[in-house]
């Protein structure tokens, strides 16, 4: 299986051109990777613009939310309906960003099944705001996983792509890293999870990564000793020479 690295640009850059200008040094070592698939999560006021930029399946867009209506009176929402006519193929869902504005897990589920009536992939976050010796956190996970994927399908189930953003290890505020022993152990975890939700084996390949102050130090860490298939990647990812430092890094590992 190719290595998934999904850039956040958050919102983030201010200006369009700053944000074709990045998307385009990117793609130009990106898209010659061939081990690495490469998704760029720009503000969606830049997808259908950097959609042009686009030059193979080697990197990719995606969106950083869409709401669950296709459309109607819903002021400031964006479908996926319109996120797949700009062509991007990924959707970042659940985000701890977005949790924290208030999405509940039901709102998550029902995004997650309007992503999926269309040819796009969700990317749901999962992760837990601290940790706790009882290991509660565990339990708080598992939830997070069991309700965002509420009525899905065995197939639709293994047409979506797992986060796991320990929120502690998330942003410049992050407390300390994720080690890539929690990481791994919480990547297990959620693969019992996925294999107790479904009889098929087809949960088996849903590719789970890893997310928290990636940076080209530590992304070998994650990917050789944190049990996952690739990273989602913040603040790194603003930097275009860092970014594709961690790239040239999932390519060879
Ligand atoms: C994120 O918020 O998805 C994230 C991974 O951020 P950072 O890499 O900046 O910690």
């Amino acid at each position: 299986m190719k290595k998934l690295i999904i850039a956040n640009w958050k919102m983030n850059p201010t200006r369009g051109l700053d944000a074709r200008k990045l998307f385009k040094s990117v793609n130009t070592i990106a898209s010659k990777l061939k081990n690495v698939e490469t998704v760029i999560c720009p503000p969606l006021v830049y997808l259908e613009s950097l959609g042009e930029l686009v030059t193979n399946r080697a990197c990719v867009l995606g969106s950083q939310d869409a709401f669950w209506e296709h459309a109607g009176p819903f002021t400031g929402q964006v479908s996926a309906d319109m996120i797949f006519g700009t062509k991007a193929r990924y959707v970042i869902v659940g985000h701890s960003e977005r949790r924290a504005l208030g999405e509940t897990d039901s709102d998550i589920n029902k995004k997650i099944k309007s992503i999926l009536q269309f040819p796009l992939i969700p990317v749901l976050c999962v992760g837990e705001i601290s940790r706790d010796d009882d290991h509660q956190f565990v339990k708080l996970v598992k939830n997070q996983i069991r309700l965002a994927l509420v009525d899905l399908t065995d197939e639709e189930i293994s047409r979506v792509v797992i986060a796991y953003e320990p929120v502690w290890a998330i942003g410049s505020k992050a407390k300390k890293a994720c080690e890539p022993a929690d990481c791994r152990e919480m990547s297990h975890i959620i693969k019992t999870v996925l294999a107790d939700l479904s009889n098929s084996e087809i949960t088996k390949n849903i590719p789970i990564l890893y997310g928290g102050s990636v940076n080209s130090e530590n992304s070998e860490s994650y990917l050789k000793d944190g049990l996952v298939d690739g990273l989602l990647v913040g603040r790194a990812s603003l930097d275009g020479k860092e970014f594709i430092k961690i790239l040239k890094i999932a390519e060879k590992s």
